[in-house]
C-alpha cells in the first residue's frame, strides 16, 4: 500500500521516515487495511535507500573462507560499501574496467540502534532481511599492496537490494535460509546462511561493540563459496548477462549488466 496515504502522513513517504519509530510503525501497520497499489518490482527502489551506515562483512562462510584463502579471523572481517552504490531489485549496473565478481548476501536493516547490543537481544534490533548483491571489481580489490575492499565494492550499482525487507517475524528461521544466486540461469552459489561463521546475532553484537548501530543502518552479512574470483579460469560478468539473487522467504532480485 501506499504507506503515506494509508497513514495520513504520519509515515513516509520516504521509506526512511519508518526506521524512526520502527515499533509504532509495525503496530500501526499491523491493524491497518488499505485496498493497496499495483505493484511493479521493476519500479522499485532499494528497500532502505539512504541507511546512515552499510557495514559489509568478509569471508563469513567457511567454505568462502577457503576458496579465497583466508583463515577466519578473530573479529569478523569489516568494510563498508558506501550508500551511493545501492541500487533496486531489478537494475542495470554498468560494468566498470576490471574484474566484476558476483556475491550474494544476507543483508539485515537495523531498526533500533544501540551500542553493546547483547546477542539474545540482536533479532529485537533487526526491521527485517533482504536480498542482496555485494559486487566486487577484483583488480582494485586485491592488487594493491593493502585491500581496496570498501571502493572496489562501490561503483554505482554496486549494491542492488531488494526486493523488499521481509520482517524476522514472518520467518519460520531467520537463521537458516536457503541463499543462492544464478547467471543466465547456471546456478554459482548455493547455501544456507545457517552456515555462516559469524552469525546475525553475533555480527550485530560484535559490530555494535564497537561502533554504535543507528535505525537504517545495513549489515552485508557474507557471501557463501562461488565465486567467479576463485574458479579455474576465473569468470568474471560480462555485458548482456542477467545475474538472480534469491532468499528463502524473501524473493529474488535480478541485476542486468551493460
Ligand atoms: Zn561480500
Amino acid at each position: 500500500m501506499d504507506v503515506a496515504t494509508a497513514s495520513d502522513g504520519r509515515f513516509g513517504p520516504d521509506p526512511m521516515s519508518a526506521f524512526d519509530d520502527w515499533d509504532a510503525f509495525r503496530e500501526w501497520a499491523a491493524d491497518v487495511s488499505d485496498p493497496g497499489v499495483t505493484l511493479l518490482t521493476s519500479e522499485l527502489g532499494p528497500p532502505v535507500p539512504r541507511p546512515p551506515q552499510v557495514f559489509a562483512i568478509g569471508v563469513n562462510y567457511r567454505e568462502h573462507a577457503d576458496e579465497a584463502g583466508y583463515p577466519p579471523d578473530s573479529l569478523p572481517v569489516t568494510f563498508t560499501k558506501f550508500p551511493s552504490s545501492l541500487t533496486g531489485p531489478d537494475a542495470t549496473v554498468t560494468l566498470p574496467d576490471g574484474n566484476v565478481d558476483w556475491e550474494v548476501e544476507l543483508v539485515v536493516a537495523i531498526s533500533r540502534g544501540g551500542h553493546s547490543i547483547p546477542r539474545e537481544e540482536a533479532w529485537n534490533h533487526i526491521a527485517g532481511l533482504t536480498v542482496g548483491q555485494d559486487l566486487s571489481e577484483r583488480l582494485a580489490q586485491l592488487e594493491g599492496t593493502r585491500p581496496q575492499f570498501s571502493l572496489a565494492k562501490s561503483h554505482p550499482g554496486f549494491s542492488p537490494t531488494g526486493p523488499w525487507l521481509v520482517s524476522v517475524d514472518e520467518f519460520a528461521d531467520p537463521a537458516d535460509l536457503a541463499i543462492s544466486c544464478s547467471l543466465d540461469g547456471e546456478v554459482l552459489q548455493d547455501s544456507r546462511t545457517s552456515r555462516m561463521i559469524y552469525d546475525v546475532p553475533e555480527l550485530v553484537a560484535r559490530l555494535s561493540a564497537v561502533v554504535s548501530l543507528l535505525p537504517g543502518d545495513l549489515i552485508f552479512t557474507g557471501t557463501p563459496s562461488g565465486i567467479g574470483n576463485a574458479r579455474t579460469p576465473k569468470r568474471f560478468l560480462q555485458p548482456g548477462e542477467v545475474l538472480t539473487s534469491t532468499i528463502e522467504g524473501v524473493g529474488e532480485i535480478i541485476t542486468r549488466f551493460a
